[in-house]
């Protein structure tokens, strides 16, 4: 089949040509995002294949479906940025990787959370200058603090299991409980408790209306004075302007972010040589307990090999009419 991909990078190409020696499908690449002043690269493409900046909302998806594009295959696991009703009602079907590999984010969380509390990122700028001062880097044992997880799916679920191995005490919110988060050795709280006993908390949730700003002045407010934030799900999940706040008055004492709310004009690109316009995230960025990575936490290589098989058996499985296995349906 026709695929456009779009918002293609390297490591993109490199590991979707990788996983395309068995699937044989035309793969034509685009270093733009997906949206309605690109959507005309699509014409003639049977599927388009589309990361977490992209965006699939009404207007696109009609222009796709005009174009002659059926399906959308999302190289992620969110789909926030696909408006699925849009996509039931064209016709459009929406394939999505849901499990690649949790680890990579997890991870890649952990290495965050660690991070920001024995202040890796200063001791490094400060060891390169010869100042080998300790002042300002003090953190605290993990061994024995509380962690919040809310969302304890599958990678909330793996950082569980490693937090366990701190010895730190793992509580959790989902609206969706899990035994198998239980069986861990972890329990689940209600949000008023996981605001109140956290030192930790780390945000594994999906996007969606409900979860939206989920941590906010109110939220920030109840939390443990010094606690941690680590969010490595999606920016949407908290109002970056309540955590500037809650930073500035010392109510959190660090956030470790690897997603920001307004991300899709920024991330994934080189803007070391322009000026940044965003004045929130450059705020952000100046305090010396905050630590942003931009959308990296998936980006291993067992994770991308899993993530450009799975989203070219979803184009295989279509174009041959099976059952789409990564289907993602509106009920
Ligand atoms: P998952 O579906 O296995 O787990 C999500 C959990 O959130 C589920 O248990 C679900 O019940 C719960 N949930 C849903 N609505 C909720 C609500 N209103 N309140 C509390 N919990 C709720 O998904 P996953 O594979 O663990 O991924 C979690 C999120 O991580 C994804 O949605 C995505 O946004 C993010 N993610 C980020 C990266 C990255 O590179 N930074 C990569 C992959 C995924």
């Amino acid at each position: 089949m026709k695929i456009a991909v779009f918002s293609a990078k390297p490591y993109d190409r490199e590991f979707l040509n990788a996983a395309n020696v068995t699937e044989g499908h035309q793969l034509k690449y685009f270093d733009d995002p997906l949206e309605l002043e690109t959507v005309e690269l699509a014409t003639g493409n049977d599927a388009v294949c589309i990361f977490v900046n992209d965006t699939a909302d009404a207007a696109v998806l009609d222009a796709l479906k005009r174009g002659g594009t059926r399906l959308v295959a999302l190289r992620c696991t969110g789909f926030n940025n696909v408006d699925l009703k849009a996509a039931d009602r064209l016709g459009v079907r929406v394939v999505r990787v849901v499990d690649y590999s949790p680890n990579s984010v997890a991870e890649h969380a952990v290495a965050l959370l660690l991070a920001i509390n024995r202040r890796i990122h200063r001791a490094y700028n400060r060891t390169r200058d010869s100042n080998f001062a300790l002042d300002g880097l003090m953190g605290f044992d993990f061994c024995g603090k509380t962690v919040a997880v809310v969302g304890t799916g599958k990678i909330g679920r793996v950082f569980t299991r490693i937090m366990l191995g701190f010895g730190c005490k793992v509580i959790g919110y989902d609206k969706f409980p899990s035994p198998e988060f239980e069986a861990l050795g972890a329990s689940y709280a209600r949000p008023l408790e996981i605001g109140s006993s956290a030192d930790i908390i780390s945000l594994h949730c999906p996007l969606t209306p409900e979860t939206f700003h989920i941590i906010n002045a109110d939220s920030l407010g109840r939390a443990k004075r010094g606690a941690l934030l680590v969010n490595t799900s999606r920016g949407g999940l908290v109002d970056t302007e309540a955590l500037i706040e809650a930073l500035k008055s010392g109510q959190l004492g660090g956030a470790a972010l690897d997603v920001y709310e307004q991300e899709a004009e920024l991330f994934f690109r080189d803007l070391s040589s322009t000026i940044i316009t965003d004045d929130v995230l450059q705020r952000l960025i100046s305090f010396p307990n905050v630590i942003v990575t931009g959308h990296q936490a998936f980006l291993t290589r067992e994770a991308v090999t899993t993530i450009c098989q799975t989203t070219l058996r979803s184009v295989t499985e279509f174009e041959t009419g099976q059952p789409l296995s990564n289907e993602i349906r509106t009920s």
